[in-house]
C-alpha cells in the first residue's frame, strides 16, 4: 500500500510529494534530507494491525494513520513539487526514487525475489509452499519479513528475567503470549526453544546462515563425540550464563532501535546490499542511539565465536582447547579482538561466517568517531583511528553492516542452544 503526502519543507519551503510504501511495524518513521536545504524532514505513521482493510462508501480504513510531521507542513499539491518514493521496509534504486508515475515496489519486489532465488536462499519448493498458504504473494512475507518481532522480543526479554529468578510459572505464563505459541510442538515450548524459534524467524529465509554452521558442529560430533562433550561441559560451566547475559543485552540494544535497522533488514535477509546510489537519501532517525551499536555487537561477536574456535580444534583432530601454535589461555587472554577469528581461517564455512567483520567500522563505532556528514545527511564520516584519515560510508551501509553482524550473532546464539540441547 502506498500513501501520498504533499508537503512543504518548513525550513526552505521546497514542495515535495512523499509517496510512501507502508510497512508492517506499529510505528514507521520516514526520514529524508530536503533536496534544497539538506535539513531533515520526518513523517511518522502508526499502524494498527487489528484493523483489517475495509472500504466504506467514503473512505478506505486500513489501520495506517498519520501521527506527525517534523520540519514539514502538509499543503496542496503542485506540479513543480519534487517526488520522493520511499518504503518502510524496502530500499529503492536511485532511478526510481523521484519517479512520479510508477510504483517502485512493483518493480523492486520481483528483482528481490529473483536475487533470493539466485542466492539459493529461496528454493522452488519454498515458493510453492508460500503460494499455497497465501492468497496473494506479499514480498514482505515471502522474504521472511515479520511484523511481530518487536512484540515477541519484549516477551522473551521478560521471560528471561523471570527465568533467571527461577519464577518458572511466570515464565510459562509470559511465554504463552509469544506469537503462535499454541502451534509450537510440546517439546518446543520452553524458554530456550522459544529463543531459538525467535532467532530462526529473525534470519529467515536465510536458514543456511545457521544450518551451515550446525553442519560443522555435527561433523565434529561424528568425528569425536567425547571431545565435543568435554567442550559442552566447559561451555556450560564457564561460558553459558555470561554469554546469555551478553546476548540479551546486545539484542535489547538492537530491538530498542529496530525502526532504524528494519529499514534495510529485508535486503540483509537475502544478502542483497542496497545499490550504492540509492543509499544517500535516507537519514538517521536518531543516530546517537545507534552509533555505538556496531562496536558493541563486534565485541560480543568476537568473544562468542569461541564456540566455533573450540569446535574447529576438534575438527582438526585436537582437544577442544588445544591450538596449533598457542595455549588456550593465550588465546583467551592475549589474542586481540580483531584476531580472535584467525584460527578459523582453515575452515571455509567458519571463515566465510567471520569475514563480515570490519574492524575499521568497529573502531569508529566503539570510540564514537562517527559523525553525520554536514552536507550529506544520509552519509556518515568516521575515523578508523584517533588520528586516521576521514572516511565516509552511507547511513544505509552502516545499517546493513549492523544487521549483518546481528544476524550472525543470532546464529551464534542458536548454536549455543544447540549445544545446551546436545
Ligand atoms: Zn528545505
Amino acid at each position: 500500500m502506498v500513501k501520498r503526502f504533499p508537503i512543504k519543507c518548513e525550513t526552505c519551503e521546497q514542495g515535495l510529494i512523499l509517496r510512501l510504501g507502508m510497512g508492517e511495524q506499529k510505528v514507521q518513521v520516514f526520514n529524508i534530507a530536503c533536496p534544497n536545504c539538506k535539513q531533515k524532514i520526518s513523517i511518522i505513521i502508526e499502524f494498527d494491525k487489528s484493523i483489517k482493510q475495509k472500504i466504506t462508501l467514503n473512505e478506505v480504513i486500513d489501520g495506517y494513520s498519520l501521527k506527525s510531521f517534523f520540519n514539514a507542513i502538509p499543503v496542496e499539491e503542485k506540479d513543480e513539487f519534487i517526488t520522493f518514493n520511499l518504503h518502510a521496509e524496502m530500499v529503492y534504486p536511485k532511478y526510481l526514487i523521484h519517479d512520479k508515475l510508477q510504483l517502485p515496489s512493483v518493480i523492486v519486489s520481483p528483482l528481490m525475489m529473483a536475487h533470493a532465488r539466485e542466492e539459493g536462499i529461496i528454493t522452488e519448493e519454498d515458493e510453492l509452499e508460500h503460494r499455497k498458504k497465501l492468497k496473494y504473494l506479499s514480498i514482505f512475507d515471502f522474504l521472511g519479513g515479520d511484523g511481530n518481532l518487536l512484540e515477541d522480543w519484549s516477551i522473551i526479554k521478560k521471560a528471561w528475567n523471570l527465568h533467571k529468578s527461577n519464577l518458572n510459572e511466570l515464565v510459562h505464563k509470559e511465554l504463552k503470549r509469544y506469537t503462535n505459541y499454541s502451534n509450537l510442538p510440546n517439546n518446543g515450548k520452553d524458554i530456550y526453544n522459544i529463543i531459538f524459534h525467535f532467532f530462526y524467524r529473525f534470519i529467515l529465509p536465510n536458514k543456511y546462515l545457521y544450518l551451515n554452521i550446525e553442519n560443522e558442529f555435527e561433523k565434529a560430533r561424528k568425528l569425536n563425540n567425547d571431545e565435543m562433550e568435554n567442550f559442552i561441559n566447559y561451555y556450560k560451566e564457564n561460558l553459558k550464563d555470561l554469554f546469555f547475559e551478553n546476548y540479551i543485552e546486545i539484542f535489547d540494544e538492537y530491538f530498542n532501535n529496530f525502526q532504524e535497522f528494519n529499514r534495510v533488514l529485508l535486503n540483509n535477509k537475502i544478502n542483497l546490499h542496497p545499490e550504492k546510489d540509492s543509499e544517500s537519501i535516507l537519514c538517521p532517525v536518531n543516530f546517537n542511539d545507534v552509533k555505538m551499536y556496531y562496536g558493541n555487537a563486534y565485541e560480543f561477536f568476537t568473544s562468542h565465536i569461541l564456540t566455533l574456535v573450540c569446535t574447529n580444534n576438534v575438527l582438526n583432530n585436537r582437544k577442544f582447547n588445544e591450538f596449533e601454535n598457542m595455549t588456550f589461555n593465550k588465546y583467551l587472554k592475549d589474542v586481540t579482538k580483531e584476531k580472535k577469528s584467525k584460527p578459523l581461517e582453515n575452515n571455509n564455512i567458519f571463515k566465510r561466517f567471520t569475514d563480515i567483520l570490519e574492524s575499521t567500522i568497529r573502531n569508529a563505532s566503539h570510540h564514537k568517531w562517527f559523525y553525520i556528514h554536514k552536507d550529506l545527511p544520509g552519509s556518515l564520516q568516521y575515523k578508523s583511528g584517533g588520528t586516521g584519515a576521514l572516511r565516509q560510508i552511507s547511513y544505509i551501509d552502516y545499517l546493513y553492516k549492523s544487521n549483518e553482524i546481528t544476524m550472525s550473532l543470532a546464529t551464534l546464539l542458536m548454536i549455543e542452544i544447540y549445544l545446551i540441547d546436545y
